[in-house]
């Protein structure tokens, strides 16, 4: 039986920013005020990003305007993020945890898997080793995290998430009936707010009626979904703990050719079919891949690649192949070429979305709520960014 740890930080962006400001000598902790995490004020269409737990207690919601947010609490502190010092932080937790071992996935900035399996005679029990390592993280870096500790990927997020702040909690493939059943279905990792607003309409409303519901009557809504959800629901999940290490061993495939390419549509040709083979095989291994790489050989023999990371990690031989040619057109000096190569590196057995860089996940399953971050978004970046991106396709496809 494996053993896996999933390990969250405690509200990272205002736990960080609290951190940050202690050590500028800020006179109080934000995380026991009245705080908010939030966009450029000046702006004057800022949303909250992160809350303090008493700027909740008053009704404080991420992704709500700080305007919003200041009708709720009188003495409401309001402080702009600061990416680079939270990459800081996200990176000093990780350099915490490889020195204990380096099988670790990093899923999000605040967030990262451990397989237990391999260090458990070194370590020894489990419960000790997260409350040690929980402990060294508050002690040298000043915030704090609460890890899950189960069987697999899934019950351990499921246990993370269970009380805050500053825990341990196990959630063993015994203890799933009582601990994770009476769950409310909403609360099943992966079940996004459409699936489960289906499964009630259903009479399915804790994560108990889920995991003891007929496949075949689950058929008739869910088509191919009501196995995997039936699993999820009983706390079943295979997949691996993806380490760096494996990570960065990659996939990647080439082609040498009997006679100089010169023409685009046959380069193409050639690009797509690299594309299919590595994005097979990565498929067949359940993963995903974050960095999509290129590499020329010209009739010189002269080498040249070049590497693209993607804003979310995909296994999708469209997106990939779409990358690839943009990468293609960027690197090609319309030189003759004798070979081609495509990579896919920076693998993952999750598909954790960008968004998650945000503090809460309603922020991601709340439609309304991330329709605010994009509005968001096209104020700060203007409002045709997304007409932009789409008239480069055509471009592209033009060429
Ligand atoms: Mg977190």
């Amino acid at each position: 039986m494996r053993i896996i740890m999933h390990i969250d930080v405690n509200n990272a962006f205002l736990s960080w920013t609290a951190v940050e400001l202690l050590q500028q000598g800020y006179p109080v902790d934000i995380r026991t005020i009245e705080a908010v995490i939030g966009g450029d004020e000046s702006m004057r269409h800022g949303i909250v990003l992160a809350k303090s737990p008493i700027a909740k207690k008053k009704g404080v919601k991420t992704a709500e305007t700080l305007r919003e947010a200041r009708r709720k609490c009188d003495h409401l502190k309001i402080f702009p993020p600061n990416y680079p010092w939270y990459q800081k932080m996200s990176q000093k937790m990780f350099d915490v945890i490889a020195k204990y071992t380096p099988d670790f996935e990093i899923i999000s900035i605040d967030e990262c898997f451990i397989d237990y399996t391999l260090v458990h005679r070194l370590y020894g029990d489990p419960i000790a080793f997260a409350h040690r390592l929980k402990d060294e993280i508050y002690q040298t870096l000043g915030f704090t995290v609460n890890v899950g500790i189960a069987n697999n990927k899934l019950c351990a997020k499921m246990a993370s998430d269970f009380e805050k702040p500053n825990k341990v909690h196990t959630l063993w493939k015994e203890e799933i009936p009582e601990k994770m059943y009476p769950l409310e279905i909403g609360e099943l990792y992966g079940v996004g707010k459409k699936t489960a607003m289906k499964l009630r309409e259903l009479s399915i409303t804790t994560v108990g009626e889920l995991a003891h519901a007929e496949e075949t009557f689950l058929k008739r809504y869910f088509k191919n979904q009501a196995l995997p959800l039936i699993l999820k629901a009983q706390g079943i999940d295979e997949s691996p703990v993806v380490s760096e290490s494996s990570e960065s061993k990659g996939i990647s495939t080439s082609r040498t050719f009997a006679y100089n390419l010169r023409e685009l549509p046959v380069i193409y040709q050639n690009l797509q079919l690299l594309v299919e083979k590595v994005a097979n095989s990565l498929r067949e291994s359940n993963r995903y891949a974050k960095v999509v790489g290129v590499t020329i050989r010209d009739k010189n023999f002269k080498t040249y690649s070049h590497q693209k990371r993607l804003l979310n990690a995909t296994s999708h031989t469209e997106e990939i192949l779409k990358t690839v040619k943009e990468l293609f057109l960027e690197l090609w000096d319309e030189e003759p070429i004798r070979l081609l190569g495509v990579s896919l590196t920076g693998l993952t057995s999750s598909l954790e979305r960008q968004l998650s860089l945000f503090e809460e996940e309603e922020i991601v399953e709340k439609s309304s709520s991330l329709d605010k971050v994009l509005d968001e978004l096209k104020k700060q970046y203007g409002e045709d960014i997304i007409k932009k991106a789409s008239l480069l396709d055509h471009n592209l496809s033009k060429k």
